[in-house]
């Protein structure tokens, strides 16, 4: 009998499980080129793993907030380019921003992150190496970077819903979160104006909460790191842009303050917190 046919069903066969097989590793495995730049910072931090863990963490998240705030502010300043004017959403609120308001906020901001920043961040370190955490200089896999920063994203929405609700006390907001309130139409760069006290317990400590208590490899917090300023200095830049998250939410809150007081909206939608914003409308 000739089995000419289940023979190219078997070919067939070893051909899509070699396929599936080859998907699974470029899902699993980092690149070498991402092993490769991990590499050099390794080498940058003189193979020291404190170095890497608080200098190159301080390093690495306070650039990406002022080069993305760099960004925001030549919008802000400028009112340029005018392209972007249409998808403002505080249509009353005088724009451009004042150079001696960015000024001020700034020097507040550098505050927190030199001040404050610094030795939290020498707390974070010891905090990591009692724990224990995954110090291994080869980085972990897509599904298990995916998977940690998903946990993060919920736990921050959960730790940091009940910190701010607590910062909205009449005391704690007169003396602490005020600060963060004094811009009614917030840009980009307010996401860090805080009190330093409201900066370590709501903004650093939901953050770095997940992986502590995961244990993540650097590179995973770092990455979601990035993803935590990126996304809450577009909460505030007072900009939506079309296919980059919803602003609205939170700019609900900065202006009627007991609405929104979570990153997601599920703590609120839990609490009946939630305001849903009228896209385009918000004043
Ligand atoms: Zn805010
Ligand atoms: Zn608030």
């Amino acid at each position: 009998m000739d089995d000419g046919l289940p023979r190219l069903y078997r070919l067939f066969d070893l051909h899509t499980m070699d396929l599936r097989k080859n998907h699974q590793q470029v899902l699993e495995t980092p690149s070498s080129f991402w092993q490769t730049q991990w590499d050099t910072v390794w080498e940058w931090s003189g193979s020291n793993e404190f170095n890497l863990v608080r200098w190159g963490t301080f390093i690495y998240t306070t650039a990406i907030f002022w080069i993305a705030a760099l960004g925001f502010l030549m919008i802000d300043l400028t009112g340029k380019p005018k392209v972007l004017q249409k998808y403002r959403i505080q249509k009353t609120s005088k724009y451009q921003v004042k150079f001696m308001d960015v000024l001020k906020a700034a020097k507040q901001i550098l505050f927190n992150q030199l001040l404050c920043g610094i030795p939290s961040g020498i707390l974070y370190y010891h905090v990591l190496i009692w724990r224990g955490y995954d110090s291994s200089r080869n980085l972990p896999t897509f599904s298990r970077i995916t998977l940690e920063i998903a946990f993060s994203i919920l736990l921050q929405e959960i730790v940091y819903y009940y910190i701010h609700r607590f910062l909205h006390t009449p005391f704690l907001f007169k003396y602490v979160h005020y600060l963060h309130h004094k811009w009614n139409s917030p840009i980009a760069i307010i996401a860090e104006l805080c009190h330093p006290l409201e900066n370590f317990f709501a903004n650093l400590f939901p953050i770095v909460l997940g992986p502590i208590l995961l244990g993540s490899h650097l590179a995973t917090s770092w990455i979601w790191y990035a993803i935590a300023i990126i996304s809450t200095m577009i909460s505030h830049s007072g900009f939506h842009i079309p296919q980059i998250p919803n602003p609205e939410i939170h700019d609900i809150h900065h202006s009627k303050h007991n609405r929104n007081y979570g990153v997601l909206g599920i703590m609120d939608r839990i609490h009946g917190t939630f305001e849903v914003p009228r896209v385009g409308k918000i004043q």
